[in-house]
């Protein structure tokens, strides 16, 4: 009985309080029986690595510093077998809590969700174990898709040999890297401005952008018709340091630059400042603003009714619009006061008087559904400016 109890105890020690048999900081690579653990890509973020028996380790998810931090956990770190393994995964979260639905990939390109039944998330919601079926290759484990700064590139080279936008350096970030822009013809004299990725984790949010522009920029009749008498700007990534980093929130300066607009301390939000001064000079007029996120949820942050905007009530019309249209993407619209100065969507309607939205799309929400509602949002959007602007004629 006694023998009993001891291996009980034993059990539970092992259990419940495993010493851990290896443990390393972030940034070494850390090594399982069977499988190491790497965070040596752009992208990457785990801290302290712990083995804590042959096929599992417990991974520490810090945030980049210690200012204020959105919880927006983001994890990413690549499993590196020698054998065929199950290997079990403990995210341990400090300072946040289990928020994104791991994502695998065995050629960091396509990903996919794993089972969220088969994670077990403590009731303090603070760690999340699951299992990662291991064979003879890498496997990436990521809190949604690496879209990094190489994509971006790619992908707005590509638009731009294919459209009539054009390219272009709009300046650098604080770790140096350039951030580009798509424009289109420099004689239209009303500017509908987007910009994406302030906020690292926020990739959902990158593929309603993606689908959005390519819209503006296809060879329909009405997006030509559009590109006649608006300019098309955009910045699909704003945040290019932070994003390589495997931020949650912040740039290089420990900013959140999403907080950063008229005041323009960090470079990657004074760029955009002097866009703005470059297009007022012109005597070009931005008559729509989106800036481009990720949330718990599909939703739409706009002004409120303290907030009248020019043209009026333009995104009660734009939402009526597109709704009929979107069986299979449920969204909230939600005016609400812009109180932070600092926010794009409320600078923007400071300085212009103009709809500026924050357009959120759910961390989870089908990718698929996501891009095919910014093609409506983009064609309902087009249509309605269109006709402002034939109405403002009149
Ligand atoms: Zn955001």
């Amino acid at each position: 009985m006694l023998r009993r109890a001891l291996a009980l105890i034993v059990v539970f020690l092992v259990g419940a309080c495993a010493t851990p048999i290896v443990v390393v900081d972030a940034g070494t690579p850390c090594e399982a029986s069977s499988f190491t653990v790497l965070d040596d890509f752009g992208g990457a973020r785990r801290g302290r690595c712990e083995v804590l028996a042959n096929n599992h380790v417990r991974l520490s998810i810090v945030p980049e510093d210690d200012g204020y931090i959105n919880p927006s956990p983001w994890f990413a770190f690549k499993l590196v077998p020698t054998a065929e393994v199950k290997a079990i995964v403990s995210l341990q979260y400090l300072g946040g809590h289990h928020r994104y639905v791991p994502k695998t990939s065995s050629d960091g390109l396509n990903w996919s969700p794993i089972d969220a039944s088969q994670a077990e998330i403590s009731a303090d919601t603070t760690v999340a174990t699951f299992t990662v079926s291991l064979e003879n290759d890498a496997v990436w484990v990521s809190a949604q898709e690496l879209l990094m700064p190489a994509a971006y590139d790619a992908w707005a080279v590509e638009i731009a040999s294919q459209t009539d936008a054009e390219r272009l350096l709009l300046g650098y970030s604080i770790g140096k890297r350039s951030i580009h822009y798509l424009v289109t013809d420099p004689s239209a004299n009303n500017v509908l401005l987007l910009v994406g990725r302030q906020h690292p984790p926020e990739v959902s949010g990158a593929f309603a952008f993606f689908s959005f522009v390519e819209t503006l920029l296809g060879d329909t009749e009405l997006a030509a018709r559009f590109r006649e008498h608006f300019q098309i700007v955009a910045i699909p990534l704003m945040n290019p340091d932070g994003v390589l980093a495997g931020h949650w929130r912040h740039n290089l300066g420990s900013t959140d630059i999403n907080r950063d607009w008229g005041i323009f301390n960090q470079p990657e939000t004074r760029l955009v400042g002097e866009l703005l001064e470059k297009l007022d000079s012109e005597g070009r007029r931005v008559r729509v603003f989106l800036d481009f996120h990720s949330t718990k949820r599909n939703a739409f942050y706009v002004q409120d009714h303290s907030e009248p905007t020019d043209p009026p009530n333009f995104f009660a019309a734009w939402f009526e619009r597109a709704t009929p249209r979107l069986d299979d993407y449920p969204f909230t619209y939600e005016p609400r006061f812009g109180e932070h100065p600092g926010v794009g969507k409320n600078y923007m309607y400071r300085r212009y008087g103009i709809p500026s939205a924050t357009y959120e799309v759910g961390d989870e929400t089908d990718r698929e559904a996501t891009r095919r509602a910014a093609v409506v949002f983009a064609e309902e959007l087009m249509q309605l400016m269109l006709e402002t602007l034939a109405e403002a004629r009149r």
